[in-house]
């Protein structure tokens, strides 16, 4: 799962979490990326994916995928 390929965003003022990369096998500081998917991705009248699910991931800098799936409560835990 390739950052570039998804339909994924940073999340704004959130810290970054230093944990370790299953995928790359690096220490690294993830950043904490939301991904957007469902019926309404894709559909270009709509400014704002209301209808779509979202998922969100720790991303590792590095070699830029999502290794770790994380809660919205846990994404609260970790804004500033
Ligand atoms: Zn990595």
């Amino acid at each position: 799962m390739f950052i570039k390929n998804w339909e994924v965003q940073i999340i704004e003022n959130t810290k970054t979490v230093q944990k370790y990369c299953n995928i790359c096998d690096n220490d690294s500081e993830h950043v904490i990326c939301v991904e957007y998917y469902g019926p309404s991705v894709g559909l270009i009248f709509l400014s704002k994916p209301l209808l779509s699910m979202k998922r969100y991931w720790l991303v590792c800098p590095i070699c830029k995928q999502g290794d770790q799936e994380i809660s919205k409560d846990q994404v609260e835990a970790y804004k500033k």
